[in-house]
Parts: C-alpha cells; structure tokens; sequence
C-alpha cells in the first residue's frame, strides 16, 4: 500500500474494505477504507477534496431545518426521542463542568445549543454546511452560529471552557489541525469532547462495507481509540475518559447496518420487525465484548503543552 497512517506514520497499511456511495439511482461511487496495523486508524480513499464535499451534502441532510425550528420555538419537539439525546448529551457534558462558554464545532441545525441552560452556558457553534447555518441565523438569530471551517473561525483564543465535537471530527479534512486550533480556543485546562464512530468496534468488523457508520465518502476518517489518543496528545490535550457514549447513537448504528447487510444478502427490504430479535442479540455480545460502536473522549488542554496554530 503507498500510503503511510495519518497518525502514527506507519507504512503497515492494508485494505479493510470497499464502501460504497450512493450518488444517483444510476451512479454508485466506489471507495477503499484503508486501515493502519499500527494503531488501528482507517481513512477513505479517495478523499474529496474540500471543493467537492459541499456535493455530499444534499440540502436535506439535517432533515427539515425549519422545521424542527418550529417545532423547538413551540415546544413539541421536547418529549422526541431525538431531543432527549441532546439532553443526555448535556447531562454527559455536566458531570464535568455545568457552566461557561461553550463552541459546538459542526452544530447543525443547533439542537444541542438549545438543550444548554442559556443561564450557565454562553453557547455558539460552526457550521460548515451552509443551508444548515443560515437557517439557524434566520430562523434563531439569538444563537451565536457561524458558517464555516473552525480553522477559518476568528474566536478569541484561550477563551472557551469547553469545545465539543458530536460526531463531526470524522467530518473534517484536517482533523490534526482543527484539533490544534481548538487547543488554541480553548483557556487552559477547558475541555475538548470528542464523539465519533469507534473503528476497533465488533460491528465494524460484522459488517464491513455495510457498516452503517463507514457512512464514505463524508466521513474522512475512522478513529479507534488508540488512534484518537496520539491525536490528542500531539495536539495539547490529555485523555480525561473515554467512554461508551451513546447507547442511542449506537443502536441506531446496529439497526441501519444490519437492514443494509440483510438487504443486500437477500436483496429485498427487510422489515424492520424481522430484525428486532437480532437486536436485542448483537448489542449483548458486543457488551461482552467490550467494543462498541462509539466512543466519547473526554480530554483537557494540557498548561504544559500548548499546541500552536
Ligand atoms: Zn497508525
């Protein structure tokens, strides 16, 4: 293989899988996910270059923006299950730091800023994705959101208490340099948190180009933990916790996954109901195994190493 891990420099390369992208009825684009045997890290190849990702990106990717808008100014979208993840989020969030100013790096449509008591927490948020952002700025112009790249992004350094990445650092082209500007953001000891897909998982291995979350070409990079840890490090950080959060998040990757694999095998749509008993199942032995589909990283801006931008 001719090209060395991203992270730990390793030529040992080998080919995980093909994956596949869904372009047009017609046009399906294929990929390869290469993965490290050092430290375990994969990565898409090819990558989109930073003029082709917006493509990826179809305008309904967050759903119906103005409408979830609506439904949070009149207040139904708070017993959804999707807003209760917001809240586990916060609470997760909490049992470190319960105030200060916060950045949510890939925001999207900003549920997770509205889930912040706006009485402790002093909330703004990026968003690359730009029928994303400029509807939040229409439709919720108390939110402090930009639209753009973090490395772009002209915050104060040394000024934010926590920095969160919710399933959007596997998004980003540079993941080492948005990870060193967000040490330079943040004051010293403020917290990075970081959750994203976990490559070493099982399902990862069980289903291979019909892992749900390979999700190619957009997500850039598939982290382990390992992986995520000489990042950090490199980066100015140190590891607080690392964590098997969400349950949620990882169900929803069990379900898709295994609804592409079976219909792929049988090559009809299977009903979901057919496929509850393997759910209960598959999510049992990956608990005995100890290795989940995601993973959240707690870590801190070491004083020490303050990493430059
Ligand atoms: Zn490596």
């Amino acid at each position: 293989m001719n090209q060395d891990c991203p992270i730990c420099r390793s030529n040992s390369v080998q080919l995980f899988s093909k994956a596949y992208y869904q372009r047009s009825e017609e046009l399906r684009e294929e990929y390869r996910v290469l993965r490290c045997l050092g430290c375990g890290f994969a990565w898409t190849d090819p990558r989109p270059g930073d003029k082709e990702l917006p493509d990826y990106y179809p305008a309904d990717y967050f759903g119906d923006i103005s409408n979830l808008i609506q439904e949070l100014k009149a207040d139904t979208l708070r017993k959804s299950s999707p807003w209760r993840m917001e809240l586990d989020k916060v609470r997760l969030l909490e049992e470190w730091i319960n105030g200060g100013k916060i950045l949510d790096v890939g925001c999207g449509p900003g549920q997770f800023l509205l889930a912040l008591d706006q009485r402790r927490w002093l909330p703004e948020g990026i968003e690359q994705d730009e029928v994303a952002s400029y509807a939040i700025k229409a439709l919720l112009p108390e939110l402090r959101v930009w639209s753009g790249s973090i490395e772009a992004f002209q915050g104060k350094p040394n000024s934010y208490d926590v920095i969160t990445f919710w399933h959007s650092l596997e998004h980003v082209s540079q993941p080492r340099e948005v990870l060193k500007k967000a040490n330079a953001l943040l004051r010293d000891g403020g917290f990075v948190i970081i959750s994203v897909p976990n490559f070493a998982s099982l399902q990862a291995v069980l289903f291979r180009s019909h892992w749900y979350a390979l999700d190619v070409p957009r997500h850039l990079w598939h982290f382990t933990p390992r992986s995520l840890e000489i990042l950090l490090d490199e980066t100015g950080f140190k590891v607080d916790k690392h964590l098997f959060f969400s349950k949620a998040v990882n169900f929803h990757q069990w379900k898709h996954s295994l609804r592409s694999l079976v219909s792929a095998t049988t090559h009809s749509l299977v009903p979901y109901y057919l496929l509850k008993p393997l759910l209960h199942l598959l999510p049992t032995v990956e608990r005995l195994s100890g290795r989940w589909g995601v993973m959240t990283f707690v870590a801190r801006k070491s004083p020490s190493s303050r990493a430059s931008v």
